[in-house]
């Protein structure tokens, strides 16, 4: 629970406070503004990139006692109730531990009555996928003639599982990961006011390690706070990652570059005499190559997003990789996972897909064999 805490303790309070998703913000922000309110909403997006938590903004705004403008304040009676999790009005349901068709039932018989407090009584339904069929249908009575005080805000990581009927009663909202940037600026404030001293370089891994969820960068952080004292440095976030140093990560892709096979298979030997866990090292080494082609493919904006240590090795290696050979090598090594996992033989599925990048040739740098002339009937003027 302790890795959770200051995910909650850093939930945006409103929507100026919230970090990425403004496309979604613009168009809710909108909405309370103009009191165009929709009677159901449909969150999607992978887990921690603060679906649950515009979902409370929006609670509070729609309640919110403050000039339209304003909502949500943060501070009138009606936005701390939300944000304290006592607001009588809002009602909050994780699908995932509530599946049974009785607290579709439940959740229905109480949306008639009208709120309590509030101008609006606010449903929330957390991973909305996980709902039984008759509790989805429940649902969908209720959507086809909500009440007009009844809002339905619906969050689900797996949209394909939500019934198409209550998909199309639902305006949706397709929420982003965070970009690493976002995910590293924002450790760092957290973290200037949490009186943690964090290293930069540190915390550009953790939002790396991340992949685009904020609660995960978060949990992290804390994680390494509880354990580390004085300044969190890279190495701390590495070692508690499994994450190999970048140094070995590099020093494979150089070597893969300079197409130096003995250099290579050195570099792989090291990681695995270090005791590193040598999946994470592959995964490190196929997200390193894979915003290598990115760069290479579209140009330098690719990088904006990186730390720029990395941006200058990365600028460095784009002069002479080309993108055919560095599709290959990410398809070979991205294969890798489940090898490695069940190999009885240790690295030796990398080594012999690094000796298969270097010796079998990318297919794009191959050029097209001519095809074999057609056989010809024999020329019958000759
Ligand atoms: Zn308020």
């Amino acid at each position: 629970m302790a890795a959770q805490s200051l995910y909650r303790k850093w939930r945006s309070q409103t929507f100026d406070e919230l970090v990425g998703q403004e496309h979604v913000i613009q168009t809710l922000r909108n909405a309370v503004v103009e009191d165009r309110i929709g009677h159901a909403y449909l969150f999607t997006g992978p887990r921690g990139v603060g679906k649950t938590s515009m979902a409370r903004l929006l609670a509070k705004a729609v309640n919110c006692e403050a000039e339209p403008a304003h909502r949500p304040c943060g501070v009138c009676p009606m936005c701390i109730a939300v944000s304290e999790g006592r607001a009588v009005d809002v009602i909050e349901m994780d699908a995932a531990s509530h599946t049974s068709v009785d607290d579709a039932r439940d959740l229905i018989d109480r949306v008639q009555f009208r709120p309590a407090q509030g101008r609006y009584k606010v449903y929330v339904i957390d991973e909305v996928h996980m709902l039984s069929t008759a509790a989805f249908n429940a649902l969908l009575k209720t959507l086809e003639e909500p009440p007009a005080h009844a809002i339905f805000i619906l969050a689900t990581t797996e949209l394909h599982k939500v019934p198409a009927t209550i998909v199309s009663r639902c305006q949706r909202f397709v929420f982003a990961r965070h970009t690493i940037a976002d995910i590293a600026r924002h450790l760092l404030r957290v973290a200037e006011v949490e009186q943690i001293q964090l290293e930069v370089a540190a915390a550009h891994a953790i939002a790396r390690s991340a992949t685009g969820s904020m609660r995960d960068a978060l949990g992290v952080l804390e994680q390494l706070a509880s354990f580390t004292s004085g300044v969190v440095k890279l190495e701390h976030v590495t070692s508690l990652l499994g994450m190999t140093s970048a140094g070995e990560v590099d020093a494979l892709i150089a070597a893969l570059l300079a197409a130096d096979v003995a250099g290579a298979l050195r570099a792989v030997n090291s990681v695995a005499d270090q005791g590193a866990d040598i999946r994470q090292f592959t995964r490190d080494l196929v997200e390193r190559l894979r915003l290598l082609l990115l760069r290479v493919a579209t140009g330098a904006g690719a990088l904006d997003d990186v730390h720029p240590d990395d941006r200058e090795v990365l600028e460095g290696w784009a002069t002479q990789a080309q993108a055919g050979a560095l599709v290959h090598w990410i398809k070979l090594l991205s294969n890798l996972d489940f090898q490695l996992r069940t190999s009885p033989y240790g690295n030796l599925p990398l080594e012999l897909a690094v000796v298969e990048a270097l010796v079998a040739p990318p297919p794009a740098a191959t050029p097209c064999r001519t095809p074999p002339a057609p056989a010809r009937a024999p020329n019958p003027t000759s």
